[in-house]
């Protein structure tokens, strides 16, 4: 099975995942939990160069093809040879985050980014994904006060693009309502793992 958390900017995701890690040991599942953009020392250095606070002059497509590399070098090193094994994935951002981040909030359009996306994971398409919806404002505010999260380039946006952003997983949402589904995450952490584990429970 090979799920997705998708959400803006402090919208729990790292919380979550940690959360879902501690529910599903001693359930004599396989888990593998990785991340995006990175997960694999090749796509980890693509990280570096896209969220580098110094690289101002980023042209959007660039940035997009960028995001399209790293994902396809971590599917195929990474998360494909862990389903193929029968594991259970768990990536923190997948290609919703490209689809909502460069397709809409840079404005690219939501289908030319699914385009080179394709051309970069083919037909290998979450089968379950998790939009951790918060509002802008609290996600923010939940970042600036969190100790020893550091502050990228994506962060520094202004209020708008992250507006956009949380509009772009929306639209995506009302588009594939069976893949991907929608979590309030305005409640406490507690109330978001305990309604992400009843959906996971009825999956696995
Ligand atoms: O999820 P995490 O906070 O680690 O994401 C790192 C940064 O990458 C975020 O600031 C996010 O806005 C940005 N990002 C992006 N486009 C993507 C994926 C991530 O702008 N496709
Ligand atoms: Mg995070």
């Amino acid at each position: 099975l090979f799920l997705t958390i998708e959400g803006g900017e402090g919208s729990g995701k790292t919380t979550l995942i940690d959360g879902i890690a501690k529910a599903l040991q001693g359930h004599g599942k396989t888990v593998l939990f990785t991340r995006e953009p990175g997960g694999i020392p090749i796509a980890e250095q693509i990280r570096g160069i896209v969220l580098d606070n110094e690289n101002t002059a980023m042209d959007a497509r660039t940035e997009a093809l960028l995001y399209a590399a790293a994902r396809r070098q971590h599917l195929v090193e990474k998360i494909l040879p862990a389903l193929n094994r029968g594991e259970i994935v768990v990536c923190d951002r997948f290609i919703d985050s490209s689809l909502a981040y460069q397709g809409y909030a840079r404005g690219l359009g939501i289908e030319e980014v699914r385009s080179i996306n394709a051309f970069a994971i083919g037909n290998h398409m979450p089968a379950l994904t998790v939009w951790l919806d918060v509002s802008p404002e609290s996600g923010l505010a939940r970042i600036h006060a969190g100790e020893g999260r550091e502050i990228n380039r994506l962060d520094l946006e202004g209020l708008a693009f992250h507006k956009a952003v949380r509009e772009g997983y929306r639209q995506l949402m009302a588009a594939e309502p069976d893949r991907i589904m929608r979590i309030d995450a305005e409640q406490s952490p507690e109330i978001v793992l305990k309604d992400v584990l009843a959906i996971l429970n009825a999956r696995i």
